[in-house]
């Protein structure tokens, strides 16, 4: 070690416990997209047997991403990614579709939400329903804001700051039963656990690769409603003629490899995951740093946490994790940079001291016990050198 640097119990080890922001590529991952990289130049466009490789790469991860969720593979276009997916839904079906309005909710993803907000500043009647303390959205007043055969419901599977997991198939019956569209952004829930659209009236779902060890920019839209959408990008005739531009053919091969892996073993995973969450959780609350953890009186996904520390501010305890090699976030990836607390929590009615006190820990098969050892010790320590400092 270089002079002047302080030996930590971490040193040189890296604790990645930010899991729902993104995950490591599995080896076996890496390797596909490798070995799709070595094909040769192929173009699934192409008639000549090059192409054909190509094709064939792409309707064995067409059938992979489709098994995941329950799907037919024919319901299956692969995007850029979860955000292209969810803004083909709803740009393309309420610019299309006179006189829908969207009704989604507050603790929606920034790629929902801030597409309703440019929806709503075109004339789209938009409802963002609240959520109660748990981070739960209530079926009546989902009921209540949808205008029969003239809405598309968006709602998100699990949440990705706090891992509240939404009652998805009362959700669909109920719009469904009023002939509303159904989507759900799927993103943190697939392969964490169960989903079967062919035994549920969802229409749509967004999948995003990098959150079960797949490669980034690549996901999915899935579903059956999938003959409503329209293209978001004009040209070539790739993907149904929904998704214009030459396939990420290495992407949707690590894609489909990803959820292969996961789909024979989800249910290890979700053991495994949620073992270690429930370890940090008490033993973290058993040493009196636990002020309240977000949402646990809703389902949630296993992997998931967002704890409330008592008498700190989070992001110093972030700040002070991270240089220890311990990471872990504050809110979502995608808004973390703002200087605000989390819109999420702030909904289920935390203060602002609330939610800025709270830190979100996300699990993957990666992760083991001896991990969340060494993060409970790194974790009991800071905190206690932060409330010195506040009390100072
Ligand atoms: N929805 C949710 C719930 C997410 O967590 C994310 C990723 N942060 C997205 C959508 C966006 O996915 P992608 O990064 O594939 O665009």
């Amino acid at each position: 070690m270089p002079d002047g640097l302080v030996s930590t119990p971490l040193a040189g080890r890296e604790i990645y416990l930010d899991n729902n922001a993104t995950t490591k590529p599995l080896p076996e991952v890496i390797q596909a997209v490798s070995e799709a990289m070595n094909f040769g130049p192929t173009n699934p466009s192409s008639l000549h047997g090059a192409g054909q490789r190509a094709r064939d790469a792409l309707a064995q991860a067409r059938a992979q991403t489709a098994s995941i969720v329950g799907a037919d593979e024919s319901d299956v276009i692969f995007t850029s990614g979860a955000t292209e997916a969810n803004n083909i839904v709803l740009q393309s079906l309420l610019g299309r579709l006179t006189g829908y309005r969207l009704v989604t909710s507050v603790v929606e993803h920034s790629s929902i939400i801030e597409t309703a907000r440019f929806l709503e500043q075109r004339g789209i009647p938009v409802t963002l329903l609240p959520v109660d303390e748990n981070g739960l959205i209530s079926e009546q007043d989902l009921a209540e804001a949808i205008v029969p055969d003239q809405t598309l419901v968006s709602i998100q599977w699990a949440n990705n700051e706090t891992g509240v997991i939404q009652p998805i198939e009362r959700f669909a019956n109920v719009a469904r039963g009023q002939g509303a569209i159904f989507h759900t952004d799927a993103v943190q829930a697939v392969g964490k656990i169960p989903i079967s659209l062919s035994e549920m009236p969802v229409d749509l779902l967004s999948v995003s690769g990098h959150k079960l060890h797949g490669p980034m920019g690549v996901g999915a839209l899935v579903g059956p409603a999938l003959r409503h959408v329209s293209p978001l990008l004009y040209g070539g005739s790739q993907e149904k003629h929904l998704r214009a531009g030459t396939e990420n053919v290495p992407g949707v091969v690590g894609l489909g490899r990803a959820v292969e892996l996961r789909s024979a073993r989800w249910r290890e995973v979700a053991e495994t995951t949620s073992g270690l969450r429930d370890g940090l959780e008490s033993a973290l609350a058993s040493a009196g740093l636990v002020a309240a953890v977000n949402g646990a009186a809703a389902p949630r996904l296993p992997n998931t946490t967002n704890l409330q520390f008592a008498g700190v501010d989070g992001e110093a305890l972030t700040i002070r994790l991270d240089q220890e090699g311990v990471r872990c976030s504050q809110s979502s990836a995608c808004t973390n940079r703002k200087p605000e607390p989390s819109y999420v929590l702030r909904s289920m009615g935390l203060t602002e001291g609330e939610a800025w006190s709270s830190i979100r820990f996300g699990f993957s098969e990666l992760n083991d016990a001896a991990e969340v050892d060494v993060a409970v010790e790194t974790i009991t320590r800071i905190h206690e050198s932060l409330s010195q400092f506040a009390l100072a």
